[in-house]
């Protein structure tokens, strides 16, 4: 279910935090939780909103608002990205924090759920504008992050570079170098090795077990990949390391379609050079659009752009035998009900984009201990925690006969109510 659906009900389009509730009061009227706990987790326990004045290059001030919301912190400080968008609404960024703890929860690390983000257009803005608001954003949140708060991460049009300046800021505020405040900084800083390709390998380890749990030959499995940046690219270059057979990948200016497979290195290497495959050619290669990718035929589809790409306009084409959503909230409500009543079995974003967040896992871990981990370290952590989660919440899908996202579902909610029943309510 995607978080940004507009869905209707009742003729009546809902907002994505009506429809997050909505999600969270339909696993927990299964799950038979008490009234009390779910009343107290379809609430944010905290929102934040500010209002940054930022100097513009040109001399005027400018005042950009922004927010920074818990949602729960029941098992461990909150996690989540900051955003730097027009789109961005207090809602949203509440909604996108309960996915946050619930994508925490099933992956079994000791994270609370949060999200931030500024309403601006990053791409109207100059380099030294976005530091000056990056630096007052973080100033006026001070209070409420920190390494055992609430740890900012990079999400849509945020990066490593903005990921220093909070570091920075927030270490001039506390007078202290905190490196363990924010995830996804530069390795020069306490960043972690292996955080880029984390959430393609994530993703590649669950489609490796997937395929070894229903006797399909992990090599010539066809694999369709929509998007091909960190999540997308990542992922086909390890399943091409494997010899799966990538038939189809496109990006934001079109799709490239080989019933062979498609010469990935070669895709990959145009990919860094160009920043995107726009002009990129290969004499076998038939060019496609976007729409006529999700609707080739294979073993696996993987959408890993953005969010609404499977809506119930398209999701009777579908001619894909399996899902994994390396995006989050690529399918839309409306498309999640018919898929699960086609018999397509998703792997949803919460469990299978995770690789990312486990690996910031990590680099928190490296920062309070102050002990850096290895590449090897890494990926073999990486492998461990996110099959333990797939195991999970595979077994519980086939006891209770329920999606895998239904699944998924249960056992994050499951996990956050039995933290807040041992904790008893305070006071
Ligand atoms: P990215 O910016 O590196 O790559 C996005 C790719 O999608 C690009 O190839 C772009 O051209 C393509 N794209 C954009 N709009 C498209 C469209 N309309 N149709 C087809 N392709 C389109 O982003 P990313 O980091 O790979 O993230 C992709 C998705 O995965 C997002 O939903 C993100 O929230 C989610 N995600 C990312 C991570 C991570 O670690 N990067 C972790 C969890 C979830």
């Amino acid at each position: 279910m995607s978080i940004n659906d507009k869905s209707l009900i009742k003729g009546r389009s809902i907002s994505p935090l009506e429809n997050a509730r909505m999600q969270l009061k339909n696993a927990c009227d299964y799950l038979k939780i008490d009234k009390n706990i779910y009343n107290y987790l379809s609430h944010p326990i905290q929102t934040l909103i500010v209002n940054c004045p930022v100097k513009m290059d040109d001399g005027r001030v400018e005042i950009f608002e922004g927010f920074r919301v818990l949602h729960n912190n029941v098992r461990g400080p909150g996690k989540g990205g900051i955003r730097y968008s027009l789109d961005v609404d207090m809602e949203e960024v509440q909604a996108l924090a309960m996915l946050m703890t619930w994508k925490c929860a099933c992956a079994n690390i000791p994270f609370g759920g949060a999200k931030g983000g500024v309403r601006c257009d990053p791409t109207k803005m100059s380099k030294s504008e976005i530091e000056r608001l990056t630096r007052r954003f973080t100033a006026s949140i001070i209070d409420v992050i920190g390494p055992d708060k609430d740890i900012p991460a990079p999400d849509v049009n945020t990066n490593p570079q903005i990921m220093s300046y909070i570091m920075d800021t927030y270490s001039m505020g506390v007078g202290k170098t905190t490196p363990g405040v924010v995830t996804g900084k530069p390795i020069e800083i306490g960043g972690i090795v292996g955080r880029k390709s984390a959430t393609g390998k994530g993703l590649a380890y669950i489609i490796r077990e997937f395929a070894r749990r229903n006797n399909l030959e992990l090599e010539n499995l066809k694999v369709v990949i929509q998007g091909f940046g960190n999540v997308g690219g990542n992922l086909a270059k390890t399943l091409y390391k494997w010899n799966c057979k990538i038939i189809g990948v496109s990006d934001i200016n079109g799709g490239y379609y080989n019933p062979n497979g498609l010469d990935i290195p070669k895709m990959l290497e145009y990919n860094e050079t160009h920043g995107n495959l726009a002009n990129y050619e290969n004499k076998n290669d038939e060019k496609i659009s976007n729409k006529e990718l999700l609707q080739l035929e294979c073993d696996i589809l993987a959408p890993c752009a953005i969010e609404n790409q499977l809506t119930h306009e398209n999701v009777d084409k579908l001619k894909c035998k399996y899902i994994i959503e390396g995006a989050n909230g690529p399918t839309t409500t409306q498309a999640d009900e018919i898929i699960n009543e086609r018999k397509i079995s998703l792997i949803p974003d919460i469990l299978a984009n995770s690789g990312g967040v486990i690996c910031s896992y990590f680099e928190w871990v490296q920062d309070l201990s102050a002990i850096r981990w290895s590449l090897k370290r890494v990926n073999k952590e990486l492998e461990k925690l996110i099959l333990d989660a797939f195991d999970t919440v595979y077994k519980r899908k086939i006891r209770e006969n329920v999606s895998f996202r239904m699944a998924a579902y249960f056992i994050a909610i499951e996990r956050v109510a039995k933290a807040i029943e041992y904790r008893g309510i305070y006071p």
